[in-house]
């Protein structure tokens, strides 16, 4: 029965071969919102409320699931516009979490400041999340301690307040984005606001593809990713394109907690930072690895153009 076995083994082993390539293939990403209610300026006639609409339609017709939302409620304060666009993203059953009371840096402030902020936080998060859990954390500017002392001493409070830390691993910088495209749109500036929309998406997936890399020289392999979204009139603007982007390339969409399942979470760079970065960015720099080339992103044109 020998030659059984080898005609068995020769029209099995095309099919095995790919089932093995499409399981290596399969990449997961989950998406998180910073900086909510409010990101950069906003465009003549458009509300904090109608970006957060917008977004959430995206992630639903895109069938993103449980995006967490990151608020700084300082920002709210006597705005009803603000307010009304957290309620919006609860409402849509979609959770809000801890980002500090007000955006506050840890590189500049005590480890006793930073978690007076996530404590003053916590108050809003009750009361729009009722019995709902809201115990992740995303740190301001990924600044996670520029010495070993606060950051470990911010991690113990996160750790006895029942936080867990949302990393992220894939960040392209879009917040960028939002102000210039206020100015443009305010200057009807069609030539510009094309550029914005091509650079933003070449800039999307080049940092995509770089945290990919990254990914593959630090676990060999690639990881469930996180990627880091602010809420803002331009992200809401290209979000259906970004998440298109994301499907073309093979990504399915998991929540955050199913993300940070992977134990490539399990890794704590444990290493002081200025100016921290992404997980995979943080184990590069503690481990001396060589970043991938890519290109830079078009920070000086960005800051520039419809001035
Ligand atoms: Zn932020």
């Amino acid at each position: 029965m020998r030659w059984l076995s080898f005609v068995l083994l020769f029209c099995l082993s095309p099919i095995l071969a790919t089932a093995q390539q499409q399981q290596q293939v399969e990449k997961h990403v989950a998406i998180t919102v910073d900086d909510l209610p409010e990101h950069g300026a906003l465009p003549a006639g458009v509300t904090r409320t109608d970006i957060a609409k917008s977004m959430l339609a995206t992630f639903k017709a895109k069938g993103v699931p449980e995006v967490y939302g990151f608020v700084n409620a300082k920002k709210i304060g006597s705005d009803e516009d603000k307010s009304a666009s957290l309620k919006v993203w609860v409402d849509a059953g979609f959770p809000l979490a801890n980002h500090t009371y007000s955006h506050i840096d840890l590189t500049t402030h005590s480890a006793e400041e930073f978690d007076g902020e996530i404590a003053e936080n916590e108050a809003f998060l009750q009361a729009l999340m009722g019995t709902r859990d809201w115990h992740w954390f995303r740190y301001p500017y990924l600044h996670e301690g520029d010495t070993l002392e606060k950051r470990h001493a911010v991690r113990k409070y996160l750790q006895e307040h029942q936080y867990q830390v949302a990393q992220v691993t894939l960040d392209f910088e879009d917040y960028a984005w939002n102000s210039p495209y206020a100015r443009c749109m305010a200057k009807q500036d069609t030539e510009a606001i094309a550029w914005l929309k091509s650079s933003y998406l070449s800039t999307a997936a080049e940092y995509i593809s770089l945290g990919q890399k990254m990914a593959g020289q630090i676990y060999g392999r690639d990881i469930k990713h996180v990627l880091l979204l602010h809420i803002g009139a331009f992200d809401s603007v290209m979000l259906p394109e970004l998440l298109n982007l994301l499907t073309k390339q093979g990504f399915h969409f998991v929540t955050l907690e199913e993300a940070q399942k992977d134990p490539a979470y399990l890794s704590d760079p444990d290493t002081p930072f200025q100016d921290g970065g992404t997980l995979l960015d943080q184990l590069a720099k503690a481990r001396h690895l060589k970043y991938p080339p890519a290109t830079e992103k078009p920070m000086k044109k960005l800051a520039e153009i419809c001035r």
